[in-house]
C-alpha cells in the first residue's frame, strides 16, 4: 500500500532530544499527527525560567494560539515603539531620544511560553533525567538513541532539540564549529515594586545606544503572568564586549567554577558584576543603568552564532537552536524553534512520503534559519560593533541610517516586525 499525505506520520516513531521550547513544540506537533513519541530531557526536573522576555512580531502569537501551542488568554504586552536613545550631559537621567522607531512588538515572560508548550505535551512522552550521549545509523531508516546508563532505543526518526551545543548538529556535522561574536548579553530583571518610576518605561521598549552596543528594557507579565501596573516585570539586557581571551574569566562563577557559555541567576563573580554595574552608568542614561544595579540575580550568556549545512542527514533531523542559531538582535531564538516544528509536522502532513517530507522541509529550513543567521550577524555590526553616535542623529538620519543597514530580509512570520 502506497502511503498517502495524511497517514506516512502515522505510528511514525520518532524519539526527540531535548525538552525546552523546541522540543515540546515537535512533540505536540507530532503526537496531533497520530506519531509514536518519546521525548528524552536530560534535567531531573522542570526547567527553570531561562530567560525573562521574549519580543514577538504580533501575528506570531495568533498563529501560536489557532493552533493550539499556548492558551488563547497567555499574558503579553503589545509595543508599537522602539524609543533610541543615547546618554548626553543635558538628558543624564533620561536619555536624549534620538527615533521613536515604529515597530510592533509583543513581550512575553519566556516562562510562561514554555509553560504552555510544556503543560501540551503527554506524560506519557516526555521523558526527564534522560541524558542522550550517542545518536547511531543502524540503516534501514532507523536510528539508535543511546541515553547514559539505560541502553540503547530505536526510533525511525529522530529530532535534536537540544540547544545551541547540540549533540545532535555535532554528531551530523563535526566540521560546524559556533562563532563567538566577541561580546555578550548582560542580563536581569526587576519587580516593578522595586523601581519607583514606571512611566519611561510605559509606553513601549526603550533601547540605550552607547559605543560598543546597547541595551534594551521593556517590561514583561510578572512571574505570576500578571499584566497589572506594580506587579510587572521589568526585563532587560545589555550588550558588553568581552575579548574571547578574557571570556573565560568572564564565565567564572563566584565559587570559581568556569561555565561553558552562560552565567546562570546568582552565579555571576561580584568583582565581574560590580564592574558591569559601573559601567552602566557612564553607558546608559542614569533611570536605566539603576534599573541593572538594582536587580538581583543578574546574568550573562555569550553570544555565538553558526549556520549549518543542513537540517538533517537521513532520518536524524535538526530543530530550534541545535540547528542554525543566530544571535539574539534578530528577537528570533524561540520562535525559530517553534517555525521548526510547525513546518516538520506541515511538511509531514502534505507529502506522500517520509522521505518526500523531510527533503522540502530541510531545504526550506536550511535556506531561512542559515538567513536568520545572516540577518542577526548584520544587526550585531550595526548595533553592537559599528554603532554609530545617536545623540548626533534625529530622527530622519536615523531612519536613514537604520534602514540603509539592514538589507537583509527574513521570511519567518512577519520580517519587518523583527528589525529592531
Ligand atoms: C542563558 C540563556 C538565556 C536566554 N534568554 C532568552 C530570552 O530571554 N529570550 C529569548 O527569546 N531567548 C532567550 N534565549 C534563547 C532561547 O532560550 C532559545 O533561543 C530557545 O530557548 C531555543 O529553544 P531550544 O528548544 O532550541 O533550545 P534550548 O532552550 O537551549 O533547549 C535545549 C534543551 O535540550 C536539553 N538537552 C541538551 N542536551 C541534551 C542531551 N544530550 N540529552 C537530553 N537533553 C538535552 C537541554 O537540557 C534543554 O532543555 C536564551 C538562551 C540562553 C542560553
Amino acid at each position: 500500500m502506497s502511503d498517502t499525505a495524511s497517514d506516512i506520520a502515522q505510528g511514525l516513531k520518532v524519539g526527540i532530544i531535548g525538552g525546552s521550547i523546541a522540543g515540546c513544540t515537535v512533540a505536540i506537533e507530532l503526537v496531533r499527527l497520530g506519531c509514536d513519541v518519546t521525548l528524552f530531557e536530560r534535567t531531573g526536573e522542570e526547567l527553570k525560567d531561562r530567560g525573562a522576555g521574549i519580543g514577538v512580531p504580533p501575528s506570531v502569537i495568533n498563529t501560536f494560539i489557532s493552533r493550539d501551542l499556548v492558551d488563547a488568554d497567555i499574558p503579553y504586552f503589545s509595543s508599537h515603539t522602539f524609543t533610541r536613545i543615547w546618554r548626553t550631559v543635558p538628558e543624564q537621567r533620561y536619555g536624549y531620544i534620538a527615533w521613536d522607531q515604529p515597530a510592533s512588538l509583543d513581550l512575553l515572560n519566556w516562562g510562561g511560553l514554555y509553560r504552555n508548550l510544556r503543560k501540551r505535551v503527554p506524560e506519557s512522552v516526555y521523558r526527564t533525567a534522560q541524558r542522550v550521549v550517542a545518536l547511531h545509523e543502524l540503516g534501514s531508516g532507523r536510528v539508535g538513541v543511546e541515553v547514559a546508563n539505560s541502553g540503547t532505543q530505536e526510533f525511525d526518526l529522530v529530532v535534536c532539540a537540544d540547544g545551541y551545543t547540540s549533540l545532535g548538529r555535532r554528531t551530523l556535522f563535526p566540521e560546524v564549529a559556533i562563532q563567538y561574536a566577541g561580546y555578550v548579553l548582560w542580563r536581569g530583571f526587576l519587580m516593578e515594586d522595586e523601581l519607583g518610576e514606571s512611566k519611561p518605561l510605559e509606553s513601549g521598549v526603550r533601547c540605550l545606544g552607547y559605543p560598543g552596543g546597547h541595551g534594551i528594557f521593556y517590561f514583561v507579565p510578572g512571574p505570576d503572568g500578571s499584566v497589572a501596573p506594580g506587579k510587572r516585570l521589568v526585563n532587560w539586557g545589555v550588550y558588553v564586549p568581552v575579548a574571547e581571551s578574557t571570556l573565560t574569566a568572564f564565565l567564572t562563577d563566584k565559587e570559581g567554577k568556569v561555565h561553558e557559555g552562560s552565567l546562570p541567576p546568582g552565579a555571576m563573580a561580584v568583582p565581574t558584576e560590580t564592574a558591569l554595574k559601573q559601567k552602566a552608568y557612564e553607558r546608559m542614561p542614569d533611570y536605566y543603568a539603576e534599573i541593572t544595579d538594582k536587580s538581583p540575580n543578574t546574568f550573562a550568556y555569550a553570544i555565538y552564532d553558526c549556520q549549518v549545512p543542513a537540517y538533517r542527514k537521513g532520518r536524524i533531523c535538526l530543530a530550534g537552536d541545535a540547528g542554525a542559531f543566530a544571535r539574539p538582535h534578530s528577537a528570533a531564538g524561540a520562535l525559530k524553534g517553534i517555525n521548526d516544528a510547525i513546518a516538520l509536522s506541515d511538511a509531514l502532513k502534505t507529502h506522500t512520503s517520509v522521505e518526500e517530507a523531510l527533503t522540502h522541509w530541510d531545504r526550506t529550513q536550511t535556506a531561512t534559519d542559515n538567513n536568520l543567521v545572516r540577518f542577526g550577524n548584520q544587526l550585531g555590526r550595526a548595533l553592537v560593533k559599528e554603532i554609530p553616535d545617536w545623540s548626533q542623529m534625529d530622527a530622519m538620519s536615523m531612519e536613514k541610517w537604520f534602514t540603509s543597514i539592514i538589507t537583509i530580509q527574513t521570511e519567518m512570520f512577519d520580517a519587518n516586525a523583527r528589525k529592531v
